[in-house]
C-alpha cells in the first residue's frame, strides 16, 4: 500500500463548472427519469429516487462527463483526436461523444473488458488499443499512444470538466424532484461522487452525500479514513466498472470536503439488487450500476423516513455473464 500527497495548483472544479456543463450537454446528453418503487420503498422505510442513468446515451452517466470534456476542447485540440482508457462505460461515452462532436478517438481497453463494451465501443467507430490490466501500468500505455498521435486524453475521473459534466445528473435529480436528504452514488475513481457531491451542496447545501464501492476494493474509505489517497492493487469484484486503484487528485479533495461517508457492499449484494431491478422495476442496471442501491436495500445504510437520490449509474450488462451470476446466487 502507498500513500501519495496532494500537489498544488489544481483546477478543482465548483457548482458553477456543473451548471456550465449542464449547459453544454444540453440536447445531446438525455434528461433520464427518476424512478420510484413502492416495493423498494416499503422494503427501506425511506423514500428513493432512482436516476436512471442506465438510461443514458451510451448506457452510462460516463457520456455527460466525456461529452463536457470534449466540448470544451478547442479547434487545434479537436483536429488532433482524443484518447481514453477504460474498462468499457469511459470508452463508449468518449467514442459516441467524440462521434458526436466530430472528432476522432482512440480507446486504451484491458483485454478482459466485457465483450458488450468492447463491440459497443468499437460500434462509435473508435480505434482500440489492448492491454493487460494485471501486467501493464495503463497510464503508461495511454501517454505512449498519446505522445504517438497527439490527441488530447480524456481521463475516466480525473480532471475538471469530467468531474462537473457527471454532476449534472444529480442536478436535474435535484431540480426533478427536489430537496434530498441523503444522495448516493457508486464509488470508483470518484468522478461521479465528487461532481454529485458539488451538484448537492449546490442546490441543497442539508444534503448528506455517501459514496458506494465493492467491499473487495474499498480504496475510498480507506483514503477517507486517512485524509490521504490510498492505492490498493487491481481489486476482483463483479463491479467491473469500479476497479479503480486509487481516487483522483481531483475528485479526493472534493471528496473530503463535501462527502460524508464511504460505505462498501459486497458482490453478493449485487447480485440481489440486479434481480430486483430486473423483476420488480423491469429495468436492466449493470453490477457498478447497482452499488448506490444496494446499499440502501440491503442495510448497508439507514434511510428509514428519508427523502434519498440514488445514482443507478450504468446498463451495459454482458447478460451471459450476468445470467451466470443470477442462476449461482
Ligand atoms: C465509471 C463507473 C462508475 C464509477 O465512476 P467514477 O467516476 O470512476 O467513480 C460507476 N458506475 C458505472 C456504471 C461506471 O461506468
Amino acid at each position: 500500500m502507498t500513500v501519495h500527497s496532494l500537489p498544488e495548483g489544481l483546477r478543482i472544479p465548483t457548482f458553477a463548472d456543473v451548471r456550465t456543463a449542464q449547459s453544454r450537454i444540453a440536447g445531446q446528453a438525455h434528461r433520464t427519469p427518476a424512478l420510484t418503487s413502492r416495493t423498494a420503498d416499503q422494503r427501506t422505510g425511506a423514500s428513493l429516487f432512482f436516476k436512471a442513468e442506465n438510461l443514458q446515451r451510451g448506457g452510462a452517466f460516463k457520456f455527460r462527463g466525456a461529452y463536457n470534456a470534449i466540448a470544451a476542447l478547442d479547434g487545434d485540440a479537436r483536429s488532433r483526436g482524443v484518447l481514453a482508457f477504460s474498462s468499457g462505460n469511459h470508452a463508449q461515452a468518449v467514442a459516441y461523444a467524440a462521434r458526436l462532436l466530430g472528432v476522432a478517438s482512440t480507446i486504451v481497453m484491458p483485454t478482459d473488458a466485457p465483450a458488450v463494451k468492447v463491440a459497443g465501443t468499437r460500434g462509435y467507430g473508435a480505434k482500440i488499443v489492448f492491454y493487460d490490466r494485471y501486467e501493464e501500468d495503463r497510464l503508461e500505455v495511454t501517454r505512449r499512444v498519446a505522445a504517438e498521435t497527439g490527441a488530447t486524453i480524456v481521463p475516466p475521473f480525473d480532471h475538471p470538466d469530467v468531474i462537473a459534466g457527471q454532476g449534472t445528473a444529480v442536478l436535474e435529480l435535484i431540480e426533478e424532484v427536489g430537496d434530498l436528504d441523503i444522495v448516493l452514488t457508486p464509488l470508483g475513481g470518484g468522478g461521479l461522487l465528487a461532481g454529485s457531491a458539488l451538484a448537492a451542496k449546490g442546490l441543497s447545501p442539508a444534503c448528506r452525500v455517501i459514496g458506494v464501492e465493492p467491499e473487495a476494493g474499498n480504496d475510498g474509505q480507506q483514503s477517507m479514513a486517512r485524509g490521504e489517497i490510498v492505492t490498493i492493487p487491481v481489486p476482483r469484484s463483479i463491479a467491473d466498472g469500479a476497479l479503480t486503484t486509487a481516487l483522483g487528485l481531483h475528485t479526493f479533495p472534493i471528496m473530503r470536503e463535501k462527502v460524508e461517508a464511504v460505505v462498501t457492499v459486497p458482490d453478493d449484494d449485487l447480485i440481489a439488487t440486479v434481480r430486483f431491478f430486473a423483476e420488480r422495476m423491469k429495468i436492466v442496471v449493470e453490477p457498478t450500476g447497482c452499488l448506490a442501491a444496494s446499499a440502501v436495500m440491503s442495510g448497508h445504510v439507514e434511510c428509514r423516513g428519508k427523502r434519498v437520490g440514488i445514482v443507478l449509474s450504468g446498463g451495459n450488462v454482458d447478460l451471459a455473464a450476468l445470467g451466470t451470476h443470477l442462476a449461482t446466487t
